[in-house]
């Protein structure tokens, strides 16, 4: 095994076709890659193709892969079904923005999996649903103000842009207060929002005062900056919104056909008035929903000219892209599949939480500072000194700089895990994949205190 500091000599020496593609990528685009990596990884690996669990880069390198294109592929890289599906939709024209069966096919499964789903409205990201979500919820509601939970996600729009993940956090932990995260964000925004802290007594409180100018609360069933359980505090929050008339959103762009086939409404058994969806149920194609009770979406249910609904004030939430076919039609056959083989849903489980057991008991006999978070199929290393218990924690100096460490070693070792993000698996991946996973992820941890970085 090679010292950490060698690394980067190693990788230009095994990534010399990808570190050419970086200059050229730097010279011409905002960001080498436009998904965006939470963190930047120190050494930039340019994908050439992926298959099932595994990805390979433009030299030849293979890795197996945790990072899933950040959650939409649930049965893995170029699953078969997805390639036929794609093959057959595209095959028939790739967008219409004329009336057409898939959307209306996808629209009834998603009715018939998910427990809030009336309606169904299509849209291209999580970031499309969320904004639109927002829209709905406060033309349904009458009320302006849009209540989202410190270190969340649900996309750079503005609303998503206020104390979200990126930032730190302000004010006090139990009552954090709405500031903007980055500049080009309307300071307005900040006004028109409310922050509360996950898993809090103190934000149902606060919920309960500030009900007549909530338009809707909206929170990620589990969040995505660190999976964990909450399931008696989204009852408690379900109870207040209904006490309150508050709407309630799930943002279930991660959990959606993820947590379980209904979502992570369908797996803690509470169910909000509107939910987002995204990532999973496209299986890779770029795909965004919002569906909710036919209350809740009262506001957007068209007449079917967008300039009649402007006039009666509904809400407008159209695009050349939406519902298109390819999607849909992909979309449908993924979901079709999940529906007909819930053992994949077992499946994926049970890796994780053998995959926790072990790295957990490991780096607890080893004293090493890791825990890996993690419920489903999604999971996350944490790595600062004390114990993972707050939403905060996830910006600890020592978890950021010891992450970044422990998964460029594993990209070394042909794991890639992307840095400072949960990692996931699907349906491709089997044993011997999950054991090949916790292998390195010891040997790296082992490497890392030898050298004194642990
Ligand atoms: N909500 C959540 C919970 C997410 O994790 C994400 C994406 N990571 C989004 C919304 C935004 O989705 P997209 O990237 O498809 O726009």
């Amino acid at each position: 095994m090679i010292n950490y500091q060698d690394l980067p000599q190693v990788f230009s020496e095994k990534l010399t076709k990808s570190n050419a593609m970086l200059e050229r990528a730097n010279n011409v685009l905002v960001s080498f890659v436009t998904t965006g990596p939470y963190r930047a990884p120190a050494n930039v690996t340019f994908v050439k193709r992926a298959q099932g669990s595994r990805v390979w880069d433009v030299d030849g390198n293979e890795y197996l892969d945790v990072t899933m294109g950040y959650g939409p592929l649930i049965l893995g890289h170029a699953h078969p079904i997805v390639v036929e599906a794609a093959q057959q939709a595209v095959a028939d024209g790739t967008t219409y923005a004329i009336a057409h069966e898939h959307e209306v096919h996808m629209a009834e499964l998603m009715v018939d999996a998910i427990p809030c789903a009336d309606k169904v409205l299509f849209c291209n990201s999580g970031t499309e649903a969320t904004m639109y979500a927002i829209r709905i919820a406060r033309a349904t509601s009458g009320k302006t103000k849009v209540a989202t939970f410190e270190m969340g996600w649900h996309g750079p729009h503005d609303y998503g842009l206020i104390g979200s993940m990126l930032s730190e956090g302000k004010g006090p932990a139990s009552a954090p207060l709405p500031s903007t995260d980055c500049s080009g964000v309307s300071e307005r925004v900040a006004e028109e929002s409310i922050k509360l802290a996950f898993d809090c007594e103190e934000s149902l409180q606060r919920i309960r005062e500030l009900k007549d100018e909530i338009a809707v609360v909206i929170i990620e069933a589990m969040p995505s900056a660190y999976p964990l359980q909450m399931q008696s505090f989204l009852k408690r929050l379900r109870e207040v919104t209904t006490e309150c008339g508050v709407l309630l959103m799930f943002d279930e762009v991660v959990t959606g056909f993820r947590c379980a086939y209904g979502g992570a409404q369908e797996k803690f058994g509470v169910v909000p008035d509107l939910a987002a969806f995204g990532k999973a149920m496209g299986g890779g194609m770029p795909v965004g929903a919002v569906v909710g009770t036919n209350q809740a979406m009262s506001s957007i249910v068209s007449s079917g000219d967008p300039v009649q609904d402007a006039m009666e004030r509904k809400v407008v939430a159209i695009g050349t892209f939406s519902g298109n076919p390819v999607t849909t039609r992909v979309g449908a056959a993924v979901v079709e599949h999940l529906r007909d083989n819930p053992s994949i849903y077992r499946d994926m489980d049970a890796l994780t939480a053998q995959v926790k057991t072990e790295l957990n008991a490991f780096a607890k006999d080893k004293e090493i500072p890791f825990e890996l978070l993690g419920d489903n199929s999604w999971f996350m290393p944490y790595m600062g000194d004390k114990p993972f218990q707050h939403a905060r924690h996830c910006h600890d100096e020592n978890h950021v700089m010891r992450n970044i460490m422990l998964c460029n070693y594993l990209r070394y070792m042909g794991v890639y895990f992307p840095d400072m993000h949960t990692g996931f698996f699907s349906a491709a991946h089997n044993q011997t994949d999950a054991e090949f996973f916790v292998d390195t992820c010891k040997t790296a941890l082992l490497e890392l205190r030898a050298q004194n970085l642990l």
